[in-house]
C-alpha cells in the first residue's frame, strides 16, 4: 500500500514547488469537483512532500471582488478575511487528491462576522462530500478497515463519516406506518452480550424486513426505550398491532408494560429452538450416565436435510441405540409439523396432542417444554391468522452478524448500531449536494 500525504501538508496553496501544468486543467478539476462561479480552481498539479508520494493539490479561491451571502440572511457582504482549509477527495488515479481553499468569513451589517460554507464539503469535515459518498457507499459493501487501508485513512475518520450519516437519516425515519413488529435479541460475543433488536415485519411479505431500532443489552427495559423513540419517529405505542418476541420473562414484561395493546406472537422459530434445547438436554442427561454419544453434539442437531450424509447415518444409530433419544428425535421432529397446517385449528389440535404426548414420554425436558408451550398458549397459535414470521428477525439477525465482522466485532457498539441500520435499516441517505451521485 501506497503510503499518502497526510492532510497537514497536502495543500498545493500559492503552488509553491508544484508541477501545474494550465489553464485547461483548472477547469476540468473545477468541473469535476461541481465548482460554480464564483469558486473557481486557481492551480492545480502533481506535488510531492519529501519522500512521501505525489499528491494531486487543487487550490480552489473566489474570483476577485466576489462577494459572499451572508449564512444567515442571504444578504451579499463583502469579504471579511479568510483561512486555507484543505480536504481528502478521491484518488485522481493512484493519487490522493488534496483540494484546498481560502475560505472567507464574511462581515454581514447587522449578524457581523460569519464563516463561509463551502459547496463541496459539510462544515468541519476534512473529506469532500464526494469523498463521503464514495465511502458510505463502500462502506455497506466491505468492512471499513479494509476501505480506510484502500483510502489511505484511519478508520476512524471513515467511522465518524458512517455514523454521522447513518445517525441523521435515522434521526429522520419515519415509522408512521409501522403496524407488526419483531423484537429479538442477538448474541454480540457467543454468549456474552446481547442487543436487542426491533424490526418492522410486512404481514404481507412483500417487503422485506426493515430494522427500526437497536440497543446494547437485553433487559426488561429494551422494549421501552423502543416504544420511547416511537414519537420522534412520528409513531405511537397504540398502532403496533403484533409483536413477535420469544419466550423470555424479560421481553413478555417489556411487551406487557409498554406495548398493552398488541397482539403477542411466539413465533415457530423461537419454539423450535427450546425443542431443540430440550433434545439437548436429553443427549447430555444420557451422556451423564456414561452413555458413548461420539458425535451426536452436530449429528442431532437441526433438521435432517441439513446434514451431511454421514451425520444422518450417526444420528440413526444413537436414535436406534438410545430408546430416550429416539423418542426426544420424534418429538422435536413432530412439533415442527405443527407450523406445516394451513389453519389455525387443525395446528391447535395437532398442538394439544403434542403436548400429552410430550407429557407422557417419560422426557423431563419435553414435559417441562409442553408445560411452557401451554403456558404460552394463545401466543403461539396468534401465528396463524397471519403467519407473522420470524424469518424477518432471523434476516436481520444475519445482517448484524456481517455487520459484526465489517465492524470488526462489538468493541464499539455504537460503530456496529450504524453499520447495522445502514446495511438492515432501509435509510434513506443522500449526501447534500448537487454534484454528488446518489448512493
Ligand atoms: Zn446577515
Amino acid at each position: 500500500m501506497v503510503p499518502l500525504v497526510p492532510l497537514s501538508f497536502g495543500c498545493g496553496w500559492t503552488s509553491a514547488g508544484g508541477y501545474g501544468i494550465g489553464m485547461n486543467q483548472n477547469l476540468l478539476f473545477a468541473a469535476g469537483l461541481g465548482l460554480m462561479p464564483p469558486w473557481k480552481v486557481v492551480d492545480s498539479g502533481l506535488k510531492q512532500e519529501g519522500e512521501g508520494a505525489k499528491h494531486l493539490y487543487v487550490d480552489i479561491d473566489l474570483e476577485s471582488g466576489a462577494r459572499m451571502p451572508c449564512p444567515r440572511c442571504g444578504q451579499a457582504c463583502a469579504l471579511y478575511d479568510h483561512e486555507i482549509k484543505t480536504w481528502r477527495h478521491l484518488n485522481f488515479w493512484q493519487h490522493a487528491t488534496v483540494p484546498s481553499a481560502r475560505v472567507p468569513r464574511i462581515k454581514c451589517d447587522e449578524h457581523g462576522v460569519l464563516q463561509v460554507g463551502v459547496p463541496w464539503a459539510r462544515p468541519g469535515s476534512g473529506f469532500t462530500l464526494m469523498f463521503e459518498a464514495f465511502a458510505m457507499a463502500m462502506a455497506r459493501e466491505m468492512p471499513v478497515s479494509a476501505l480506510a487501508r484502500l483510502m489511505g485513512e484511519h478508520d476512524t475518520r471513515i467511522w465518524r463519516i458512517v455514523r454521522h450519516y447513518v445517525a441523521q437519516a435515522h434521526r429522520e425515519q419515519d415509522w408512521s406506518t409501522v403496524r407488526d413488529v419483531g423484537i429479538d435479541d442477538t448474541a454480540t460475543r457467543k454468549g456474552h452480550r446481547y442487543a436487542t433488536v426491533a424490526v418492522e415485519v410486512d404481514r404481507t411479505g412483500r417487503r422485506p424486513a426493515r430494522m427500526l431500532f437497536m440497543t446494547a443489552e437485553r433487559t426488561a427495559t429494551s422494549v421501552g426505550e423502543f416504544v420511547s423513540a416511537m414519537p420522534a419517529h412520528g409513531a405511537k405505542p397504540g398502532q403496533v398491532q403484533m409483536v413477535a418476541i420469544d419466550m423470555s420473562a424479560a421481553c413478555q414484561k417489556g411487551v406487557a408494560e409498554h406495548l398493552p395493546s398488541a397482539q403477542v406472537v411466539f413465533d415457530r422459530f423461537h419454539v423450535m429452538k427450546l425443542a431443540g434445547e430440550a433434545l439437548d438436554e436429553v443427549r447430555r442427561q444420557l451422556q451423564r450416565e456414561g452413555a458413548n454419544l461420539k458425535g451426536g453434539m452436530w449429528a442431532l442437531r437441526g433438521n435432517e436435510a441439513r446434514l451431511c450424509p454421514e451425520q444422518v447415518e450417526v444420528r440413526r444409530q444413537l436414535c436406534a441405540r438410545h430408546k430416550e433419544l429416539g423418542r426426544a428425535m420424534a418429538l422435536r421432529e413432530d412439533l415442527q409439523e405443527t407450523w406445516e397446517w394451513l389453519g389455525a385449528l387443525s395446528a391447535e389440535i395437532h398442538l394439544r396432542q403434542w403436548c400429552s404426548w410430550a407429557m407422557r414420554s417419560r422426557l423431563e425436558p419435553f414435559k417441562k417444554l409442553a408445560r411452557t408451550i401451554r403456558q404460552h398458549w394463545k401466543g403461539i397459535l396468534a401465528f396463524f391468522p397471519h403467519r407473522i414470521t420470524s424469518a424477518a428477525i432471523e434476516s436481520i439477525n444475519s445482517i448484524i452478524q456481517t455487520a459484526r465482522r465489517r465492524a470488526r466485532g462489538f468493541r464499539n457498539f455504537e460503530n456496529l448500531k450504524a453499520i447495522s441500520y445502514w446495511m438492515a435499516g432501509r435509510l434513506d441517505i443522500r449526501v447534500p449536494s448537487a454534484f454528488t451521485h446518489p448512493i
